[in-house]
């Protein structure tokens, strides 16, 4: 999970905090001291922890907090609003041109993953009705182009190249302007990354933007490398004062070092996370909610856009209307647990919602392949049996069992789980009738 292994440390330091009625500057100082080792060890630069500390401290130790009724809370509330304006306060959005197409420049070093981003970007901006061309620049890698022109096609989003044999200035100019005959109101460059910062790419990067103007100069880079990161965007940010940094690979940063020490280093926002190898697995960055995540108090507001996204309205509603009349059957119970997969891997959705902390999550052991049997169980009944799974005998059971590779344990536990889902709904149902039948306040 993103920032696993920090948001523990965190959570630890400072749950020691929540309990107390009173506070001294002792207790601060200690949590403090522990919150600086935490950061220290998830590879923040020691500057901006130095500074993260100084200024949490600060307001901590003011009368304000030491006399509330809740200080614990409220210094927590403090690390939360100081992580969130480490990462940049709010989110930071694309910039467009007025006069389109709107050029991005995509910059980094060798598997940071620009290509990949480059392409999940086109299909962010698709689902926004923009028409976006990805341009490939990078002529010294010999699989790069081909590597661009699967992408476009994952995404459906045209790419435009020329080969190996021209120069990337020339190829970036008639890109543009390709882009400029074709309606295309987006235009993506995707150029050559070194494995180590180098003055040649440095100068081709320069040359590039001097030819296409771009409104964008994003920075691709891998989060998991923590403070070398921190170093690749200070030098880039330098040559070519990027506008925004893409992190890359989030999801396997358990420290979040980078994460935390970019945009205080380089003063540039973060304006994009990678949470994943899958072309949808680019996310805006929201510093407020990064930090509620890391504090364990979950990040209500994203699982609800992933909800939104991945939830049919109209399903949902005819869902609502089959609980009322009780007839939910297995069916619908399968569609849910469809549905429910699409948000993505479980232990990630769990992380939002608040008061999970991570050791707890361990704790709970979701256990992914569990949602995998109960769905092979309920692909193995019959239509009429999920229907009405009072007409499974113990025949049934077994040839249940036996079609899923389960067990009959586990095939008598699910239809008694379903049985006392649809009880409670009954329940839930029925008080709601007598309610509205007593009038809200009857
Ligand atoms: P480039 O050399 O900078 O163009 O890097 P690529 O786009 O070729 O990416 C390098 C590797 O990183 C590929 O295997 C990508 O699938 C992988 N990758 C890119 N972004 C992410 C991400 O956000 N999460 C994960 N897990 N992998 C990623």
């Amino acid at each position: 999970m993103v920032f696993e292994s920090l948001s523990e440390k965190l959570q630890n330091a400072l749950g020691k905090l929540k309990g107390k009625g009173k506070l001294t500057e002792k207790d601060v100082d200690i949590a403090m001291r522990e919150v600086k080792l935490a950061l220290l060890e998830a590879d923040v630069n020691f500057k901006v922890v130095k500074k993260f500390i100084n200024d949490v401290k600060e307001r901590a130790v003011g009368s304000e907090v030491m006399e509330s009724l809740t200080p614990g809370q409220q210094v927590i509330k403090i690390v939360n609003e100081e992580l969130t304006k480490l990462m940049g306060e709010s989110e930071s959005k694309l910039e467009f041109s007025s006069n389109p197409p709107t050029v991005i420049l995509m910059c980094g070093l060798q598997g940071a993953g620009k290509t990949t981003t480059a392409g999940k970007l086109a299909l962010l901006l698709k689902k926004q009705n923009k028409r976006p061309l990805l341009v490939a620049c990078d002529v010294y890698r010999p699989a790069a182009i081909k590597q661009l022109e699967v992408v476009g096609e994952r995404v459906s989003v045209p790419v435009f190249t020329m080969g190996d044999k021209n120069d990337p200035v020339d190829i970036a100019k008639a890109g543009v302007e390709h882009g400029k005959k074709n309606g295309n109101d987006i235009v993506i460059i995707d150029t050559a990354g070194r494995l180590h910062i180098d003055e040649n790419l440095m100068e081709e990067l320069q040359n590039i933007k001097e030819a296409v103007n771009p409104r964008e100069i994003l920075l691709v880079v891998d989060s998991m490398t923590g403070q070398d990161a921190v170093t690749v965007a200070e030098t880039f940010n330098e040559k070519l004062d990027i506008t925004g940094v893409v992190l890359t690979k989030l999801d396997g940063d358990a420290r979040g070092g980078a994460a935390l020490s970019i945009r205080a280093v380089t003063e540039k926002p973060i304006k994009f996370a990678g949470m994943g190898e899958k072309m949808e697995q680019l996310e805006p960055f929201h510093p407020d909610r990064m930090a509620s995540r890391i504090l364990g108090m979950g990040d209500v507001l994203s699982l609800i856009e992933k909800a939104q996204e991945s939830f049919d309205a109209k399903k949902a509603q005819e869902l609502e209307k089959r609980i009322r009349n009780q007839q939910f059957t297995f069916d619908d119970f399968l569609d849910q647990l469809e549905q429910m997969k699409n948000l993505g891997p479980l232990d990630e959705v769990i992380g939002m919602i608040p008061g999970v902390n991570t050791k707890k999550l361990k704790d709970l052991n979701v256990d992914e392949k569990e949602l995998d049997r109960i769905q092979a169980i309920i692909q193995s009944m019959t239509p009429k049996e999920r229907e009405d799974p009072s007409i499974i005998d113990s025949s049934r059971r077994k040839r249940i069992a036996n079609g899923s590779g389960t067990s009959v344990q586990e095939v008598n536990k699910l239809l008694k789980q379903f049985k006392e889902t649809k009880k409670m709904m009954k329940k839930f149902t029925d008080m709601e009738k007598t309610i509205k039948k007593k009038g809200k306040f009857g």
